[in-house]
Parts: structure tokens; sequence; C-alpha cells
């Protein structure tokens, strides 16, 4: 009898391999793969192990690696669930305790399998090698092969490993990091002297989960951004370290007794680990702040409050030197020649690539081929207080409003969402920002005779707040297309845009994701939360309510 198939000897001569494993267990078996993959001089370039895992909160959660070549993406859902939502093309299949009635998984299974995957087992019933024989699965030795004839569906070819980066705040600095680690020479074109001078520009941003009572595509796609950037973060040196900030933990206070009832009932559905999120009642709450807290409060322990700038500067760092730096381009128009992209400013070409993305926040629909995106340009005005005449806390606390703990003798209280496009510091907006200060800290007099201080930026935010991760629309070209897949795109023109009020979480998932795509490689989100930032969704939702796409209405 053959002995059952192993990745190592199957992976050789590969660019790239994808394993996936039904459960992840102690990690002792992606351990040994990925050890072995090191120790394979005729390895493939890049290594994925997608695994189903528990212990985690629901849904996909990618884990960063220390070698490049390596990707972890575990899966905290049920096996069909979990393959229902998947996107990848399946090399090595380990099944493992699948004892039971369930042969749902072969079709899922056959259709993200690649030609002649291999696939392993320490048990099968009988109906489910059935299930997996009829999907085209061939049991021989100790395994099966995926030979189906159905035709596969074809990746789209790999793309030159060479990119343009339009916009360096936090969604451009993180698509550079992601792609330089990926091998890409990347250009990044600011029309700024330096980076984060617009929207990411602020002393301080703050970072933490969104809860639903319905566990909703947003609270999904929050939840899974704000896990990877804890995690990502670690990666460049830490919060606190390498980035300005502090992970303190960020109290959110309960705005009435109905939003305490509302959050009791999240907190017994969700049952989150208290370093997630913990609900904490009016004594506890008040206890922990040192503040009334008089509806009690959500403690979010691994929240907290980074400077984005510190976070640019050190992805930009991080790229090493298959960055370059295009800074102070201006007026950057963009020009199809042939299988590339011109990037041109006032000055002629600045670099031109067969990939280009848009990273240039609330300006982006200057750019032709982005216009008929449905972004607004929100204003917000951020107030800088003297950290010595406010109460001194533990936590950044927020409720309608924010203020962070105090750095260099400075606490930021903010912000304001405004309408119009006045970029100077206004009185009225800093009025507004005191006001929700003095309900939040309790206390009449917090800011009084506070000069004005602070910073104005414009927040690039879609009708549904959700970012814009993907190839763009041709919305020229769309004609009646009622599928995201079947939307025509400006070819190699992808967008990072649209992350309102949370571009610290966003930027390191949405270019992972962007990356990821890129490469075709297994995609680190649920393929309905991938379907969600889309940027052709509006195509769609424009033609459903038969008018243009709909602009930004605040709530
Ligand atoms: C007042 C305020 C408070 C906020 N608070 C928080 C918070 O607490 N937590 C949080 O996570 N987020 C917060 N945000 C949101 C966060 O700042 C943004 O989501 C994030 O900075 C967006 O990053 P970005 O890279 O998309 O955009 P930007 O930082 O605006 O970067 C876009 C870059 O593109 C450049 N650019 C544009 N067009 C061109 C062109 N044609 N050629 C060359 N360069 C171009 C711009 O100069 C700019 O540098 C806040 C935002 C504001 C305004």
């Amino acid at each position: 009898m053959n002995p059952a198939p192993h990745p190592v000897r199957l992976w050789q001569g590969r660019e790239r391999y994808t394993v996936f494993d039904s459960a992840y267990g102690d990690g002792s078996r992606a351990a040994a793969l990925i050890a072995a993959w090191r120790n394979d001089p005729e390895r493939p370039a890049r290594l994925h192990i997608v695994a189903l895992a528990e212990g985690l909160l629901p849904g996909f959660h990618r884990i960063p690696q220390q070698d490049p070549g390596v990707t972890l993406d575990l899966l905290n859902a049920p096996l069909d669930a979990a393959l229902a939502q998947l996107s990848a093309r399946l090399d090595f299949i380990q099944l493992s305790g699948l004892r039971g009635p369930n042969t749902g998984f072969a079709r899922a299974l056959a259709r993200l399998a690649a030609v002649d995957a291999r696939l392993v087992f320490d048990w099968l019933e009988q109906e489910q090698v059935a299930a997996l024989m009829a999907q085209g699965f061939i049991f021989e030795g100790g395994g099966a092969r995926f030979a189906s004839r159905k035709p596969r569906p074809v990746l789209p070819a790999m793309p030159a490993r060479k990119a343009i980066v339009i916009g360096a705040g936090l969604a451009g600095c993180a698509a550079a990091e992601r792609l330089c680690e990926r091998g890409w020479e990347v250009t990044l074109v600011e029309r700024h002297a330096a980076p984060a001078s617009e929207a990411s520009g602020n002393l301080a941003g703050i970072f933490m989960p969104l809860l639903s009572r319905d566990d909703n595509i947003p609270t999904r796609l929050t939840r899974a951004a704000y896990l990877y950037a804890l995690r990502y973060w670690e990666t460049l040196g830490g919060i606190g370290n390498k980035i300005e900030g502090a992970a303190c933990g960020v109290m959110q206070l309960a705005r009435d007794a109905d939003h305490a009832q509302a959050s009791r009932a999240i907190a017994a559905a969700g049952r989150y680990p208290r370093e997630f999120a913990e609900w904490l009642e009016e004594d506890a709450a008040t206890q922990a702040l040192g503040l009334p807290a008089p509806d009690g409060a959500w403690l979010f322990r691994q929240g907290g409050w980074a400077r984005p700038g510190s976070v640019c500067e050190a992805m930009l760092d991080a790229c090493g030197a298959r960055l370059t730096r295009r800074f102070g381009a201006g007026g950057v128009h963009l020009e199809r020649i042939g299988d590339e992209w011109e990037v041109r400013g006032a000055d002629g070409v600045i670099a031109r690539a067969a990939t280009v993305v848009l990273a240039s926040g609330a300006a982006s629909t200057q750019i032709a081929q982005a216009a008929r995106l449905p972004l607004s340009a929100l204003r917000g005005q951020v107030t800088h207080l003297d950290a010595a005449t406010l109460p001194q806390l533990p936590f950044v606390l927020c409720r309608e409003a924010y203020l962070t703990p105090a750095a260099n003798g400075i606490a930021c209280a903010g912000a304001t969402y405004d309408l119009d496009a006045d970029p100077r510091l206004r009185a009225a907006s800093q009025q507004e920002n005191l006001e929700r200060l003095r309900a939040l800290v309790s206390s009449p007099t917090a800011g009084v005779d506070a000069p004005l201080r602070g910073r104005v930026g414009f927040r690039c935010v879609a009708p549904d707040r959700l970012p814009l991760v993907g190839a763009l629309p041709d919305f020229d070209a769309a004609g009646s297309t009622e599928r995201l897949r079947e939307v025509p795109r400006h070819p190699g023109l992808f967008s990072l845009l649209g992350y309102a009020s949370r571009g610290l979480i966003w930027a390191p998932l949405c270019a992972e994701l962007l990356a990821a795509r890129l490469e075709n490689e297994p995609l680190p989100l649920e393929t309905n939360l991938v379907d969600a930032l889309d940027p052709a969704r509006f195509v769609l939702r424009a033609r459903r309510s038969g008018r243009n796409p709909p602009m930004f209405a605040p709530d």
C-alpha cells in the first residue's frame, strides 16, 4: 500500500502551497509543517496554512508569522460554514475527527481543491467517503486525490510584483508595507513632503472593537480588523515602543439606562473573553475609572490610543529598500498606457506600473477613475487640552466623544462631525468638543478657558461607513450587471479607501486583504465580509435603487 501523502513530498518545486487542516488543536501540526518548510531547500516560496481552531472569537483570524513566506489563518467556525466562506485554492487537505453523519463539507472541498489536491484523514464514515468520491476525490493508498474533470475557476494572472501606491496616510503606508513584505517594489506617491499629513496626522487616534446584538457584518469586520491590528502592531515593535501610544484600555460609558440594558444583552449573548470586552455595572465602572459612570460601561482592555503618524513611520521603516518615496508630488492623474498605468504629476511622469493602489483618502474623487465613488469628506476637529487641567484617566474614555490620557502634557478631546470643508480651527467646533467632554468626565468646568488649539482633518466616508477594498469598478462600463464578480473593473487599479473614523484598525487588515488578493493567496476574511468591502457594491446598489451612487448622509 502507498504511504499516506505528505505535504513536504508534494510541495517541492511549487511557487506556493496551501494546506487545510480541519483541526488546529494545540498548533503542533502547523508548527511542525512550518519547521519542515524552513528546513527544506526545495520548499515553495509561500506556504499557507488554513486551520479550524477553537478558543478564539468567532470568525477568521490571520496570525502574523515570523517568516514572510508563511501565512496562518485560524478559522473559528463549524467546518461546513468555514469552507463555505473560504476563498483559497487548497493543495493539501487534512481531515481529523469527522465522526458523524455530516457529508456537507464534500461539495465545499471540491470547490476549493486544486487539481490533483491530496486529502488525508484519520477517520471517515462510509457516507463521507461516498460523498467525497461523488465530488471527484479518488481514494488510493492512505489518502485521496482530487481528480474532478469539472473546469476549475481560473485564478487571475499574478501581476509583476511592482505597484504604485497613491497616498502616504495609514492606508497607503500599510499597503506599501504589506506588499514590500511579499517582495513587491513599491513607489509611494504623496503630495505632501511627509507621510501622515492629512487625516492620519492627528496626535492620537483611539482603537477599540465594535459590538452589536446581532453580530452583524460591520461588527464582524471591525472585530477582525481590531484583532489583526493588535497582532500586526506587535510585529512592528508594539504600541508604546516603536509606536507612540498606549494599549491602556478604552472605557466606553453607556449613554443611558436603555443603552446599558442593550449592553447587558450583548454581554450575555457574546460571552466575550474578559480582555476583549467586559461589561461593568455602575459600581465597578466607577471604581475602575475614578469618575462617575452612572449607567455602567464597557471596558476594552486591549484597546487604547496611538499616534497614527508613528504607525505610518513604523510601517514605512518596515518596507526596507523595496520602497521608493515620491513625496511632494501633487496634481496626480492616471492614464492607461498598454498594460500599465502611468501616474503623472504636475512635473511629468512619476512612475509606471501594472498595479496602482489608490489610498488617497478624502481627496480620492479628484482622481478621474474614482470620481464616481460615493465618498464624502467629513470634517472633524479635535481639541488639544492641557492635561494638567483635567482629571487623570487610567483609560481612554469615550461615549459620544472621547478623551485620551495625557501624552507630552496634552490630552485630546474629540471629535466633531461636520459637513463643511473649512480646514481652519473654529471656536464653535471646540465648544462642541468641550460640552461633550464635560458630560463625559462629569465636570461642568472641564476645559473652561482652554485656548483654541487642536487639529482639523477630513475623514473619507462611504454611505455604509465601510472601507472600499479591491479592484475599482468602471462605472461607465458597468451595464446591467447584477453580480459583484461580473462588474467590469479598471484593470490593475485598486482602492484602499473609506476608513472613516477607524483608520487605525482598518489599515492593516485591508492592506493584508488586498495583498493576499493580488497574490492569489487564501483571503484572510470570510467571503461575505470580503464582498461587503468590495468597491463595486455601489455599482449594484445604484442599479437596484435606479439612480446614481448615493451620497453620504449624516445620521
Ligand atoms: C478628527 C478626526 C478624528 C479621528 N479619530 C480617529 C480615531 O480616534 N481612531 C481612528 O482609528 N481613526 C480616527 N480617525 C480616522 C483616521 O484618521 C482615518 O481613517 C485615517 O487617517 C485615514 O487614513 P488614509 O490613509 O485613508 O487617509 P489620509 O491619512 O488622509 O491619507 C491620504 C493621503 O493621500 C494623499 N493624497 C490624496 N490625493 C493625492 C494625490 N492626488 N496625489 C498624491 N497624494 C494624494 C494625501 O495628501 C494624504 O496624505 C479620525 C479622523 C479625523 C478627521
